[in-house]
């Protein structure tokens, strides 16, 4: 066993960022992005991982920039659905 597999749970570290509803790669899809916490927790459980999409079928409505916390990794730059939603703009103009 090298040092690093003792210092991290390999079996989490290898598990790849697919989102929990429809196991789309979140990287991929460059959709990374932190909602605030209550809004969070209206449709998610802590620790799942989640697309926009799925995320919003669960909530029941559209994204909008105040859901999204004011951090670095929501300012970088996501997919066109996610950019649409931290701007508050349709798709076709995010685009
Ligand atoms: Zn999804």
């Amino acid at each position: 066993m090298t040092a690093v597999a003792t210092l991290f749970d390999a079996d989490e570290y290898l598990d790849l960022p697919v989102c929990k509803d429809c196991g789309i790669d979140t990287v991929n899809a460059r959709e990374w992005f932190m909602l605030r916490d209550d809004v969070w927790a209206q449709a998610a459980e802590s620790d799942a991982l989640l697309c926009i999409g799925c995320f919003e079928a669960r909530l029941g409505r559209r994204l909008a920039p105040g859901d999204f916390t004011d951090v670095p990794l929501n300012q970088c730059r996501g997919s066109v659905r996610m950019r649409s939603r931290l701007l508050g703009l349709d798709e076709a103009t995010a685009g």
